[in-house]
């Protein structure tokens, strides 16, 4: 019998969520987002899940050769570009196209031979300040990219810092799109601006957003880059993490529990323990109160993660038992929320599902 800690991938919320993001951005194209092996939930799922987007989008070269040996014949994208000019005939051969967002890299294009020309997005930095070219030097990079017979079609494309948030105080939505339409002004090609969050706020955002590809990542594994619950966008869970309770301890006042003795009892209570640890990708530094659902009723963590273990109060569970059902996050459990109160992300949770964890496909409702 395995350890009993599984995550349930549901495929059938992956196409959902895409469905979503059709309706929000109806007039583009999408790049379904599937670096760090799909969010976590495996790369060949990724592109099962997202058979019906229009190209996936990545970071890691060997994994967009990957995608191809695996059948996906529509664009690739390789979100951070290329890393030397020995990745450029591979990616012409396997028709995969590329970011470029620095001067060594048109550079690498330009000594370059490539048997058959690629396609690329042309990354402007308006104000994330990590890849990209600044407005004011954009035009003179795109058309030193346009000039090289291995560059087939040219994309514009920036990123947000703030699409979660749409009046941020530093940096809006749309002082980066006033950038952008500065830097990128009367070039030809088509534009690709916006993340998830620049998807879930395209209503309210109305006309100011022109995007001929979308790039969602997160909305599509259910969850969202901040603000409200991804329910309320009608997003669905992707991924659920289910264990059980493998011990049972009862503990008097003033007795401790776990690595550190961090927490105290302050009056008798029962205390479960769940297999998952920090070795499973829960995070270490989730504090008391962070949410779990034992046998479906919602209780806290108590104590210290630890690496294979985490313990949960049972005193709202008092018919808890040794095999009842731990549910961690996913179907029942926002990972936003969890994350939220782990002082983390649910991007970071999904991202860590650490390889030891047994990953299984089902449907939300099926109990894995
Ligand atoms: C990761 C990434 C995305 C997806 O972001 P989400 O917030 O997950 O939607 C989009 N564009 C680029 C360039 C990225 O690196």
């Amino acid at each position: 019998m395995p350890r009993p800690l599984t995550a349930t991938i549901h495929l059938d919320s992956m196409q959902h969520n895409l469905q979503r993001a059709r309706a929000c951005a109806p007039l583009a194209r999408i790049w379904a987002v599937v670096k760090a092996n799909a969010y976590g939930h495996g790369l060949e799922r990724g592109m099962r899940g997202f058979a019906g987007a229009d190209g996936l989008a990545l970071v890691e070269t060997e994994n967009a050769l990957r995608l191809r040996e695996l059948g996906w014949s529509k664009p690739i994208l390789l979100l951070e570009g290329f890393f030397d000019p020995s990745d450029l005939p591979l990616l012409a051969e396997h028709d995969i196209g590329t970011a470029v967002h620095n001067i060594e890299q048109v550079k690498m294009l330009e000594y370059t031979q490539l048997y058959r020309p690629i396609d690329v997005h042309l990354k402007m930095n308006t104000g994330m300040n990590r890849l990209g070219f600044r407005p004011d030097e954009y035009a003179a990079a795109y058309q030193r990219l346009r000039a090289i017979p291995g560059v087939r079609n040219i994309t514009h494309m920036t990123h947000f810092a703030n699409a979660d948030e749409l009046e941020h105080p530093r940096l809006t939505i749309a002082e980066q799109v006033r950038r952008f339409q500065f830097g990128a002004g009367g070039l030809p090609g088509e534009r690709s601006l916006s993340n998830s969050g620049g998807v879930l706020h395209a209503a309210e955002l109305g006309g100011l957003l022109s995007n001929d590809w979308v790039r969602p990542g997160i909305m599509l594994y259910g969850g969202t880059p901040g603000g409200r619950p991804a329910a309320d966008y009608g997003l669905l869970p992707t991924m659920t993490l289910r264990s059980e309770v493998i011990g049972i301890q009862h503990i008097e006042a003033g007795d401790t529990v776990g690595y550190g003795s961090r927490f105290e009892a302050d009056a008798p209570m029962t205390v479960g323990v769940v297999a998952c640890g920090y070795a499973d990708g829960y995070p270490r530094h989730a504090p008391h109160g962070t949410p779990v659902l034992v046998d479906g009723v919602r209780t806290t963590l108590v104590g210290r993660v630890s690496m294979d273990m985490m313990t949960v109060d049972l005193t709202p569970v008092p018919n808890a038992r040794v095999g009842s059902k731990a549910l961690l996050w996913g179907d029942g459990l926002p990972i936003d929320e969890v994350a939220q109160a782990a002082g983390t992300i649910g991007y970071e949770l999904m991202c860590a599902l650490a390889p030891r964890v047994r990953v299984q496909e089902g449907r939300m409702g099926s109990d894995g």
